[in-house]
């Protein structure tokens, strides 16, 4: 039997575009959804035969903003997807979502469709943030739509935060944080706000309209965030992850593990035995490619046993299990990460302590150096 393998769609359309977001999604393209599903049925079934023999433990329906599409697609799509692909009866289907996008019946109807697992982009409570990061919900909407997942048996939901945004401060980012924990999600993602150079707020960034974010701030807030959820009972257990006991997003686990992964959509990227590739990104492109009968292929690349080694490593220095000593170099290095109070030994590996986790790229490049 080969390792379960994750299936991840993409969904490339959003209500609006946020300023600082670089994923492969557009406003206005709404015209596109319909023919944009029927893309997706035919490129399942041109990609299952190669993964005939491969189980799926995880379907994870990503964006952009999936539940911009209607209820009656998203059913179809997912029973498509259980057809063509070995996905094992007890397999977690996460659906991303807006809060905007979403009422009680549409959750209901995605429960009906198998969904198990919702993550919502509540991203603060800090009114000023959610303006500064361009989100069209306030908090009380992403509060709302929480509830209404509650109410219609989602009994394993993320909430998606950001942190270090224009106008947060500690003590709001602290409110934001106890506001989420009294929710009591059953998982917390929470990222740094990075400034990526072809967005809006990146333009704006570059004109000196907007303030770049302050690292040392964003340490500060990361320290919170790891302080908060640690004692409200959630465990650490990947840089920007915190998770319920038994409650780790499997899918996500999936990238991080190294086990493979398709996606399906504009973008997607895939891998398996050491071969990553990539679909063509614009959703027109894609929609043509798929529909010459096409798989839409953008590129890929080959993993030499070097380049696998340090990928396994970079991974799994992300996890809170951590990786053996000898991936890092041996005892040395292990010796002098535990010395800087960036690493700690746990039964016979080596982990990442909070302060390791929070300078996670920069290690990552010491060590790939
Ligand atoms: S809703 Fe999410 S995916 Fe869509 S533009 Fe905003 S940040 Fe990007």
């Amino acid at each position: 039997m080969k390792p379960g393998a994750g299936l991840y769609v993409h969904v490339p359309f959003c209500l609006t575009r946020c300023g600082y977001c670089d994923f492969n999604t557009y406003a206005g393209l709404d015209h596109l959804r319909s023919p944009y599903v029927e893309a997706l049925l035919c490129e399942s079934n041109l990609a299952a035969r190669a993964w005939a023999r491969t189980p799926f433990v995880s379907i994870f329906l990503g964006g952009g903003t999936p539940t911009t599409l209607p209820i009656e697609a998203m059913v179809r799509l997912l029973d498509h997807l259980r057809k063509e692909f070995t996905v094992i009866a007890t397999a977690e289907v996460t659906s991303e979502a807006n809060p905007d996008t979403v009422d009680e019946t549409y959750l209901r109807g995605l429960r009906r469709a198998g969904v198990t697992r919702l993550s919502l982009g509540l991203q603060s409570f800090d009114p000023a943030v959610l303006r500064s990061l361009e989100r069209l919900h306030s908090a009380e909407s992403a509060v709302g739509a929480f509830r209404a997942a509650r109410r219609a048996g989602f009994g394993d939901v993320n909430l998606d935060l950001i942190y270090g945004a224009e106008g947060e401060t500690p003590g709001s980012w602290r409110e934001t944080l106890e506001r989420t924990i009294a929710l009591e999600p059953d998982h917390v993602s929470a990222y740094a706000l990075t400034i990526e150079p072809a967005t809006a707020l990146g333009r704006r960034v570059a004109a000196g309209l907007s303030p770049a974010p302050d690292g040392d701030l964003q340490a500060d807030l990361y320290g919170v965030a790891c302080e908060l959820l640690d004692e409200a009972g959630y465990e650490h257990y990947e840089v920007s992850n915190w998770a319920k006991p038994g409650r780790r997003c499997v899918h996500n686990m999936g990238y991080w593990e190294g086990r493979p992964y398709l996606g399906l959509g504009a973008g997607a990227h895939s891998y398996r035995d050491g071969r990553r590739w990539w679909n063509v990104r614009p959703p027109q492109q894609y929609l043509g490619e798929v529909g010459a009968g096409r798989l839409p292929v953008g590129g890929e690349e080959i993993l030499n046993d070097d380049e696998h080694r340090l990928e396994r490593l970079l991974l799994g220095l992300r996890m809170a299990e951590g990786v053996p000593e000898e991936w890092v170099g041996g005892a040395a290095r292990a010796d002098d990460f535990v010395a800087r109070g960036l690493a700690a030994r746990r039964a016979g590996r080596l982990a990442l302590t909070d302060r390791g986790m929070l300078l996670a790229n920069e290690l990552i490049l010491e060590l790939a150096g």
